[in-house]
């Protein structure tokens, strides 16, 4: 990787001094991490990110993992760019395409599918999507153009507060976009339904056959389906993808921290790998540096900023003491396991090419299906599922809530004529009453018997498997619980409340110290925006402590002379 340092000095530095100081300690070489790092250096900021693993890229990794097939790349963690970081224009902006990013969009932005193998793809043009639904109901083609409708009259302020620092949020494009809302009040009884309702009771209420209401479970289902308030997350994400396309880098999602580490390194910022912050370093009340496994103190002159999971930061790196006991309590609350659910991930190595003949005969275009984000399991399944997640069983199915051949989108990574295999299910027990290691082999022979209904060779190519677990991601990504959202994306932690009410807007109450990362707003997943609004939240602070510095060392008559 370009900059990265991948041995620490072995004589530690000074924290005032020297080049064991620079001007912001970034914690953390996930995307966000280095996106913060790219805005921060590219105002002339001497940035130092520092990452515990001895690879950057955190859950946007692409690697090859398994020894029997060294030459599989797979994405360890995500798969695709939310289509929340192509409207943020973050690469754009760093011009991430001069660095080697190069996307492609990916349509539909979801497949799913019924046992006899006739499928509903989710499609950015909604029209599109209404004509495949004609084919099993014209009721639900009505209603699917309806939602789209609605979140039509709801998507502009939304996405506009996303792209907006949470508590400084108010811009000419957002009154603008309220306004543009507000002049159609019909639409409010909808989007007041779609905001409170359960995710289960929508689906249930607005389809009559199985693949939408499977559809749209599987695409952003995040807790018990039955509780208040999760349709809108759901919907949300449907408002996204109707908007602009998600999109996969060429040569895996791990050329996209490849790409801002070169940004990074362009701007004067250094990353330094195997280097794990133990302790964020206080004095008086301000951040002046962080202490390194093994003793290496780095001073940071105008700040530090994470982009760790904000509890692991807030509760295991800042000293006691540092935070006023009532946010204390605040952080040992954020959310971590209250959905009870984890990850299960799977990477397959195949000596062939898959294929999904039941699926593609029975579609009328020329979709390759092993291409696209799959998922098959109904709503009752799924629904079911999140009940037995909550009790700490295992679920028979485990709804697989994507899964895809990124090869066949990406041939170049694999050997000629071989495939991978990605699957994520985000509805595994958490807190499970048999521990994951002893069902970890039946979980993913039983995930993949399943997976061979639709995937012709899943079960004859195979030539080595991983099957990881929620402990298992959380050694991989050093992400307490193996929490790929860092912070339970529930309904109470958006905003101003993520990850929680008094740090939610990046600054903290410690001098200098800025939370960021998945665990901040506007979201987890692929979206940057997070490192981004931390940055220029930092960069904001820095200006004024400077007017406030000056406004101290000039005398005011001497300011209105010059
Ligand atoms: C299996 C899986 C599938 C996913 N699929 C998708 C998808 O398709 N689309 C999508 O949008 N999102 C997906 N996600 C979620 C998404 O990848 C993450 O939410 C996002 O990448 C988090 O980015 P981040 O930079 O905020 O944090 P991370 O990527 O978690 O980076 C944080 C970094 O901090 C480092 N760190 C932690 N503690 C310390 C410490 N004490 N000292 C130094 N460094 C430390 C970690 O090692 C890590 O590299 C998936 C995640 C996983 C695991």
């Amino acid at each position: 990787m370009p900059t990265a340092e991948t041995t620490s000095p072995a004589v530690p530095q000074s924290l005032d001094s020297g080049p064991g100081e620079v001007d912001v300690v970034v914690i953390g070489a996930g995307h966000n991490g280095l996106v913060a790092g790219c805005y921060l250096a590219r105002e002339g900021l001497q940035v130092l990110v520092v990452e515990a693993d001895d690879k950057i890229g955190g859950m946007t990794s692409t690697n090859p993992t398994l020894a029997e097939a060294p030459q599989h790349r797979f994405n360890e963690g995500a798969i695709q760019l939310t289509g929340i970081f192509r409207l943020s224009q973050i690469a754009e902006e760093l011009n991430l395409p001069a660095f080697g990013l190069c996307e492609v969009p990916v349509e539909p932005a979801h497949l799913q599918l019924a046992p006899d193998g006739s499928s509903l793809g989710i499609w950015k043009d909604r029209e599109r999507t209404a004509r495949e639904l004609e084919r099993f109901s014209s009721k639900d083609a009505r209603a699917w153009r309806e939602i789209s409708d609605t979140l039509d009259s709801i998507m502009p302020p939304i996405l506009t507060y996303m792209r907006s620092h949470p508590t400084r949020a108010l811009s000419y494009e957002l009154i603008k976009n309220l306004a543009g809302s507000a002049r159609r009040p019909g639409k409010l009884a909808a989007v007041l339904h779609f905001m409170t309702a359960s995710h289960a009771e929508i689906l249930d209420e607005l389809f009559e056959t199985e693949l939408p209401k499977g559809a749209l479970a599987a695409m952003a289902a995040f807790q018990r389906m039955e509780a208040d308030m999760t349709a809108a997350v759901a919907l949300i994400y449907l408002g996204v993808i109707q908007r602009v396309s998600n999109a996969m880098p060429v040569g895996g999602t791990g050329e996209l921290p490849s790409a801002l580490a070169r940004c990074l390194e362009s701007h004067g910022g250094r990353i330094r790998t195997s280097a794990r912050v133990e302790e964020i370093v206080v004095r008086g009340s301000r951040v002046s540096g962080v202490r390194l496994r093994g003793g290496e103190l780095i001073g940071a002159r105008q700040g530090v900023m994470t982009t760790c999971n904000a509890k692991h930061a807030l509760l295991d790196l800042l000293p006691e003491g540092a935070l006023p006991d009532h946010l204390l309590t605040r952080a040992r609350d954020i959310p971590l396991t209250k959905t009870q659910a984890t990850s299960l991930k799977i990477n397959l190595a195949l000596k062939g090419r898959l294929s999904m003949p039941i699926v593609s005969e029975l579609r009328d275009d020329d979709l390759d299906p092993a291409a696209a984000l799959v998922a098959w399991h109904t709503l009752a399944e799924q629904s079911q599922a999140w009940d037995a997640v909550c009790r700490g069983e295992w679920p028979d199915p485990v709804p697989v809530s994507c899964c895809i051949s990124p090869t066949h989108v990406d041939p170049t990574m694999a050997p000629d004529g071989q495939d991978t295999f990605w699957l994520w299910s985000g509805v595994i027990p958490v807190h499970p009453k048999v521990a994951w290691e002893q069902v970890r082999d039946e979980i993913g022979e039983r995930v993949l018997r399943d997976c061979a209904r639709y995937y012709e060779g899943i079960d004859s190519l195979e030539i080595a498997r991983e099957v990881l677990g929620g402990p298992d991601l959380e050694k991989r990504f050093n992400a307490p619980w193996g929490n790929v959202y860092h912070v339970d994306p529930i309904p109470s932690r958006f905003g101003p409340m993520k990850p929680a009410l008094g740090l939610g807007g990046y600054r903290t109450p410690v001098d200098g110290l800025y939370l960021s990362g998945a665990s901040t707003h506007p979201t987890g997943g692929v979206c940057a925006l997070p490192g981004k609004l931390a940055a220029q939240t930092l960069l904001r602070d820095r200006v004024s402590r400077s007017s406030r510095l000056r406004a101290r060392l000039i005398p005011s008559g001497a300011r209105r002379s010059s």
